[in-house]
């Protein structure tokens, strides 16, 4: 994804040292993009800041500007730190703030699990001003006493959302527990769920708020309905859905991944062109199937949040929530997969609603700002009466000949 750029205001107008905008003119960028322009101006004043973006938006350089302003170049040892979830995205922050760092002779330390340690022990020695790393290595140095972070000006917590999805809250307090109170924290995240809020409100001080989520500009180019249905008529309701809207490519979201397997394992005994992704696939799975959803060979994709959330294909023109989602940031998240705005076409997203969901419904509602239209199917009873019907799999569509016809159209 290209980060959108802002076209009014140039990086000169965010009020960057000489070397910064040297620096910037170098590497080729010339506005802000929204992010960074929101962001930028708060964080370099040393306040507490969250910033709700998404990779590919440039909320990288929207904190390593502020880091490099703010650390003294001049001074040895670690004034900034920034945690990452992943081996990868640790490397992509470290390979940006070497390149916003040319003017300076600072070359940031990658600390993360999986490389050998004795090279990273070097390189401490080196007195470095800036650690890139995941919680779990930079623990190991802390414990090794190889970092002192006694001198931090800056901590960020850097896609915030994955790295509790991933379960390193206790590591990420235990380092926060190390660093000086007297620090600026700045939080990343894709999406504020109530345990981010929870980190931010207890490791930040009045944070300021900066929402900049794609998925937030998203909301309003596609077209949300509910469609409410029994718990055992799920599946029959989203064949038929598939039939009536004969969608170009949709991702339908379940809430877990035992879920998501089911559904996979029923449908595609009905439908072609079905595969299902999830965090308990391995990675390479994970890559296969979505090679497989660009080229456009899988038209159906059922995936859970953690993994769907991140995916950013232009012809997918329907989101389905098979499952409602758990929390209202979630539900933006998953709409925002289609109406993208590199795509002129809107996209349409569908919401399952069983009788007991009513307050959810209301939630999403909240969130979006906007009533959602209910959506019948035609000829589709949600409610068929559960009279005695022994001999009938509630779970399996009757229409197979018209389930055919789908992946042909
Ligand atoms: P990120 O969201 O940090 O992963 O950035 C996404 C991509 O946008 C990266 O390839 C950056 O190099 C690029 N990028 C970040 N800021 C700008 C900018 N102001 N102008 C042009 N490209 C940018």
């Amino acid at each position: 994804m290209t980060a959108q750029v802002e076209e009014t205001k140039t990086f000169n107008d965010l009020g960057l040292g000489e070397q910064m905008l040297a620096a910037l003119s170098d590497v080729g960028y010339t506005h802000p993009t929204p992010i960074q322009r929101e962001f930028i101006p708060i964080a370099v004043t040393g306040a507490d800041c969250t910033g709700q973006a998404q990779t590919g938006t440039g909320k990288t350089a929207a904190f390593v500007i502020p880091i490099l302003e703010r650390i003294n170049h001049r001074l040895p040892g670690v004034q900034a730190l920034v945690l990452c979830p992943t081996r990868e995205l640790s490397e992509q922050v470290a390979a940006e703030a070497r390149r916003l760092a040319a003017q300076h002779d600072c070359n940031p330390v990658l600390l993360v699990g999986g490389r050998p340690i004795r090279r990273q022990l070097t390189e401490l020695e080196s007195n470095p001003t800036i650690v890139v790393g995941t919680p779990g290595r930079v623990i190991d140095h802390l414990q090794r006493g190889s970092l002192d972070l006694r001198g931090l000006k800056v901590l960020v917590l850097d896609e915030a959302d994955r790295m509790l999805d991933i379960g390193f809250r206790p590591d990420i307090e235990r380092i926060l527990r190390r660093c000086p109170n007297e620090r600026q924290t700045l939080l990343l995240s894709a999406t504020m769920p109530p345990p981010v809020e929870r980190l931010a409100k207890r490791y930040m001080q009045d944070p300021q708020r900066v929402d900049l989520s794609q998925a937030n500009v998203a909301a309003d180019r596609v077209e949300q309905f509910y469609c409410t249905v029994d718990p055992d008529r799920k599946l029959n309701l989203l064949v038929r859905l598939l039939l009536q809207e004969r969608p170009t490519q949709a991702i339908v979201f379940c809430r877990t991944k035992r879920g998501a397997d089911r559904l996979h394992q029923r449908l595609s005994k009905k439908l072609k062109g079905v595969d299902a992704i999830h965090g308990d696939l391995q990675q390479r799975v994970r890559d296969n199937v979505m090679r497989r959803f660009r080229s456009g060979k899988t038209r159906l994709l059922i995936a859970t949040d953690v993994v769907g959330r991140g995916i950013d294909v232009t012809s997918i023109s329907h989101i389905i929530n098979y499952d409602v989602p758990e929390y209202s940031d979630d539900y933006v998240h998953r709409i925002g997969r289609t109406g993208r705005i590199s795509s002129d076409k809107s996209g349409r997203a569908f919401t399952f609603i069983t009788t007991e969901e009513g307050a959810e419904l209301t939630r999403i509602e909240m969130r979006v700002n906007q009533l959602l239209s209910e959506y019948k199917v035609d000829g589709f009873d949600a409610y068929e009466p559960r009279a005695p019907r022994p001999h009938v799999d509630d779970e399996q569509p009757h229409e197979t000949e018209e389930v055919a016809e789908f992946h042909v159209a």
